[in-house]
This record gives structure tokens, sequence and C-alpha cells, in this order.
């Protein structure tokens, strides 16, 4: 027998033609496995980018003592976290301090102490909260971390680049504990209306970031991804908001130094917004985090949403970087049905929260009680009836009897069945 296709006493040229279609099979063949190869990487890149999940808590200030607030904050990401990692999911969670500010700067002067050696020695009792809390993030991330300079200094680069930061001068009433400038609408009766307390009259030389440029764009934002304000409840407030129009906003100071400074004037000290909210982002640009971003969600407080959901989309517009698919808010919890804060002194510290029935009744009244985006209340009684009622008893008595039957019939493994959607 010989090869079918080639006779045998063929012309020299037909040698030639097979062995030119052997070649091109090769090719082909070459070319199919190339173009597998590359499909295959594209869908494990496009798989793994599906199965990541990014959650972000604020970063807190050090000098509040860590409370019930704090911990409602963090306790639900860390919830969504580990319901991630249930469904196989690669998941970062990040959260930290926000080291910088005037307020910082005067306490720890008040101190005789440096600002840096102050906030240091603060951020044990934030650790130690969330270790008690069974709190599992990946990173902590403080705003004084050598690579969060590195990036907050980059994106205030390409801002100014892009023509969207200008020098001007900055007026207004003041609230040094807010660290923010209030307008005439926004102030109480002369006082701030977070601390209720007198506002200063400032004025200084600030750089302004164009948010006025991003009306617009901010309002295609919320029509294209309509879930990027939640709860749906807060979204029409921020949407009428940005239609009355949009002020630029000051992002420099020269009055206190505790910062991170100006790429392209030293004098000037990045102010609150571009040196806090870019926190999300640094903790992407480490070696091997770079697939996180965008974050899956931002859960934060419902006091900052208008910061999350209009100045921190536009800055990332003006820097070409891609938006976030989620910012949620969350209510407040009152004490008792009093406000909690702490001038009033009714703030739950970690420790008496899981002193009452221990850390994961605690975690379980503070997500169970009150839908996640709604205001709480918190008292003790309650937590102490959901922990008898609902755990002890219902949760409790369920693992008894399954227990007890498993005691009478034996028990066996079952073939490990993955949880689906
Ligand atoms: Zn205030």
């Amino acid at each position: 027998m010989h090869c079918p296709g080639i006779e045998p006493g063929s012309k020299p040229y037909s040698y030639l033609w097979e062995g030119f279609i052997l070649t091109d099979k090769l090719t082909m063949h070459a070319f199919y496995l190339l173009v597998t190869f590359l499909y295959l990487h594209l869908l494990v890149l496009f798989m793994k980018s599906k199965n990541k999940f990014y959650v972000t808590t604020p970063i807190y200030y050090p000098n509040d003592v860590p409370h019930l607030g704090h911990a409602y904050t963090s306790i639900a990401a860390d919830v969504l976290a580990r319901w991630n990692k249930v469904q196989n999911k690669d998941v970062f969670f990040l959260t930290g301090t926000d080291d910088h500010g005037k307020k910082i700067e005067s306490t720890a002067l008040a101190k005789g102490k440096k600002p840096k050696e102050f906030v240091d020695a603060l951020i044990p009792e934030f650790k130690s909260a969330w270790k008690k809390l069974n709190i599992e993030y990946d990173r902590f991330i403080r705003t004084t971390d050598k690579d969060h300079e590195k990036v907050v200094q980059e994106i205030l680069q390409k801002c100014y680049d892009n023509g969207d930061i200008y020098l001007g001068v900055y007026e207004g009433l003041y609230c040094t504990a807010c660290e923010a400038y209030y307008t005439e609408r926004e102030v109480l009766e002369g006082k701030c209306p977070i601390h209720h307390k007198a506002l200063e009259y400032l004025k200084e030389e600030s750089y302004f970031f164009k948010l006025s440029k991003y009306k617009k764009f901010l309002l295609d934002l919320y029509k294209k991804n309509s879930e990027f304000i939640s709860p749906k409840n807060r979204r029409q407030e921020i949407i009428n908001r940005v239609e009355e129009g949009l002020k630029d906003f000051s992002v420099s100071r020269t009055s206190f130094d505790w910062g991170i400074k100006l790429p392209f004037d030293k004098k000037h000290i990045a102010y609150v917004w571009f040196d806090a909210l870019i926190n999300y982002y640094t903790a992407t640009r480490e070696k091997g985090k770079e697939k996180f971003w965008p974050a899956d969600v931002h859960i934060i407080g419902k006091d900052i949403i208008w910061f999350h959901t209009v100045y921190w989309p536009a800055m990332l517009k003006s820097a070409g970087i891609e938006m976030p698919k989620k910012v949620f808010a969350h209510g407040w919890w009152t004490v008792h049905n009093e406000k909690m804060g702490k001038s009033a002194g009714n703030a739950i510290k970690i420790d008496k929260l899981i002193g009452i029935a221990g850390a994961d009744s605690a975690r379980y009244f503070l997500l169970r009680s009150t839908p996640f985006g709604d205001d709480g209340n918190f008292s003790e009684e309650d937590l102490v009836a959901r922990h008898n009622d609902e755990l002890a008893n219902k949760l409790g008595n369920l693992v008894s009897r399954v227990a007890a039957l498993i005691e009478k019939y034996g028990i066996e493994k079952t073939e490990n069945k993955l949880l689906k959607n």
C-alpha cells in the first residue's frame, strides 16, 4: 500500500504540490491552535473579571473611637465579601483610615506630638475592633501610605493637565470638625448641620476642580447605570441636585501642612476629597490587584453619598479611569431613638456592642433588624430578644434537632455541590 494522493512515478511538481499542501496544513493547524489559545486566554480573562468582587468601606477618621456606626459599615462589607467568597469569586475587601487633615494636625500639636506619630498610635484601636468583630479585610489602607501618596499625585497631575484644576480663592463658612465649607443653604442657623457648632468664615488661595463641566456626564452615568446610586430612594435626590447645576470644588489648602503636596504647586496640600476618595483606586495599583478595578461596590453612610456619587465619578472621568459599578449608602443608627454621636455621649463602642451577646449576635442583629439602606434603632433589649428568639431558640433548635437525627440515623458525607446563583 502506498499513501493515498501520492502516486508512484507521478511528475515531480505533484510531489512539490503535495509538500506544499502539507506545509499549508501545518500552517493551518498552527493558526487554529493559536486562535483557540487566544480565545481560551480571553475567556479566562473574562471569567476572572466576572469572577472577582471588590468591596470597600469608607476610610475612617482615626481620632474617632470605633463605634456601632463604623462597625455597621464594616460588617456589611464583610458579609458581602464572605458571600462572594462562598460563590468562589476572587474577593478583595478594602478598609482603612483617613490620616490627614487640619483636625488631626491641630489635635496632635495640642498634645505635643507629630501628626504621623499621633495617628500611628490610633490605628491599633481600629484594627483590634475589626478583629473582635471577625471582620476579615484584605488590606488596611492609610492615606499616609507611600503608594497612596504617589497615586494621588498622579491623578491630580492628570486632572491638572486636562485643564480641570485651576487656581482661585475660596471663601465661605467652614466647620473644622467636618473639614468642609458649607453653603448658605446647608447651614442651620449659622451652625454646622452635623456638629451644630458655630462655623468660621475662611478665605484662602485654593485650587479648584471643574465639577461644573461634568453635569451632563453625571446625569448620563446615572441614567446608563440605574444602580450606580443605591438604594433607589436616594437616587432622585442626587439627580435633582445635579440638575440644579454644580459648583466647582476646592481641592487644596495652604492653611495647614498635614497632607499630600500638589505635584504642580508644592505650597498647596491636597484637601480631603482628592486625598481620601482615591484610596479605593490606590489599593488596586498594587501588583496582582489591578484586575479588581473597577470596584463592585463602595459601601458608605448616607452622609457622604454626595461626594461618592458626584465628586468621585467626575474626578475619575477627568483622569480617564473606569467608573465603579455601585455606591451603596446605608442609613444612620439611633440609640434608644436618639441620634448617636460623640457629642451626645451615647455612641456604642465595640466592646460594649459585643459584650451584650457576643460578636456573632451583634453582627446578626445589625444586619437583621433593619433593611440595608434604612435608618436603624439600637437597643440592648432588641439585640437580646433577637439573640434569644432567632438565634438560640430557632436556629439553635434546628441544629439540635439535626444533631439528634444524626445520632439516631448516622451521618454520611454527600458529594460536594457548588452553590449556584
Ligand atoms: Zn461639622
